[in-house]
């Protein structure tokens, strides 16, 4: 699951297809067509939560535990390509190169996979 947190103004925020934006609105994302990418802009950082130990814990609830339980999440890199940084989240056509770039980068590593056997 991808969320986003703004640093102006502290909201933490999921992302859907439908472009999403935190209170003060400087900060805005959305899943890509193929709901595994996204993207993002302004003034946010990028999260993450572990879907399976997630919902494992949400499954539990309600339960007695004077800590709560734990679950996976992380600021993703800058470099994710799931997760990219881009000018303007409505522009389609910024999506469409970038698609187009995941497309690329996949095939490379598939056929470098394919290589090794
Ligand atoms: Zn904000």
């Amino acid at each position: 699951m991808k969320l986003l947190y703004c640093k102006k103004c502290d909201d933490v925020f999921r992302i859907y297809k439908e472009p999403r934006s935190c209170r003060c609105g400087k900060t805005k994302g959305k899943y890509l067509e193929d709901g595994l990418h996204a993207v993002y802009q302004g003034e946010g950082v990028p999260l993450g939560i572990g879907d399976g130990e997630f919902n494992r814990q949400i499954s539990k609830f309600p339960f007695n535990a004077s800590k709560g339980k734990n679950f996976d999440a992380w600021v993703t890199s800058v470099d994710s390509i799931r997760f990219q940084c881009v000018s303007d989240i409505d522009n389609e056509e910024e999506y469409k190169e970038l698609l187009k770039a995941i497309r690329f980068v996949r095939s490379i590593h598939i056929n470098s996979n394919y290589g090794r056997y």
